[in-house]
């Protein structure tokens, strides 16, 4: 089953397609993840991907196309995969058809997460992640028991550069303006199914599980 998962930053994406990869028994891929992995290793990607990431616009297209080409290509891929923040324009849309078409593969469904702004606001200006394993938290509605200590593996939690609140507008604009298009070119392909995603993880999750179908 290949799945995209498409929605605004901190809509759920990464919760859910953790969820999803569980159940399915299929890979996450989430570009933000292997991009924030490039920058903390400093490798040349990372370097290059840095400045944008902070700026909270995207990272040139020919970057993350290739990575994702790359990540495909993996044998863990071939019953299926979950991406999580890809594609984010037009033009990574169209090169996701193209690699997929040229393997004999298709997209079975893409998800989108329906969520209003300000509580996209609310939900990233108080999220915290785990150095070490990346589990999520959110100061007020999901605080770790020992604050600034993850729950899970005891390392310690940040908050992300990007979750500041001058960067988080940038990330939104960058979201209407270059990714609303995406959910337009897969209604138009009959394959995109909007999912509400404000209500507790499982009950997200159970409708993801029904619109997969
Ligand atoms: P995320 O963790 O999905 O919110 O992504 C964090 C940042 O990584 C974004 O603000 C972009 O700078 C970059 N990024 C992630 N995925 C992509 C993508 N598909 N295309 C371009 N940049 C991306």
């Amino acid at each position: 089953m290949n799945i995209v998962l498409i929605g605004p930053p901190g809509a759920g994406k990464g919760t859910q397609s953790k969820l999803l990869s569980e159940r399915f028994s299929i890979p996450q891929i989430s570009t933000g993840d292997i991009l924030r992995a490039n920058v903390r290793e400093k490798t040349p990607m990372g370097l290059r991907a840095k400045d944008y990431m902070e700026r909270g616009i995207l990272v040139p297209d020919e970057l993350v196309v290739e990575m994702v080409v790359d990540r495909l290509s993996q044998d863990d891929c071939a019953r299926g995969f979950i991406l999580d923040g890809f594609p984010r324009n037009v033009k990574q849309a169209e090169a996701l058809e193209e690699t997929l078409d040229k393997s004999g593969k298709k997209i079975d469904a893409v998800i989108g997460f329906e969520v209003e702004r300000r509580e996209l606001v609310r939900r990233l200006s108080g999220r915290r992640v785990c150095r070490k394993c990346g589990a999520t938290y959110h100061i007020i509605f999901n605080p770790p028991i020992n604050i600034d200590v993850c729950d899970r593996c005891g390392d310690e939690l940040y908050q992300r550069d990007d979750d500041k609140e001058e960067t988080i507008e940038a990330r939104l604009k960058v979201y209407e303006e270059e990714t609303l298009p995406v959910v337009e070119y897969y209604k138009k392909r009959g394959l995109y199914k909007g999912v509400n995603g404000i209500g507790s993880v499982d009950e997200i999750n159970e409708a993801i599980v029904k619109a997969i179908g």
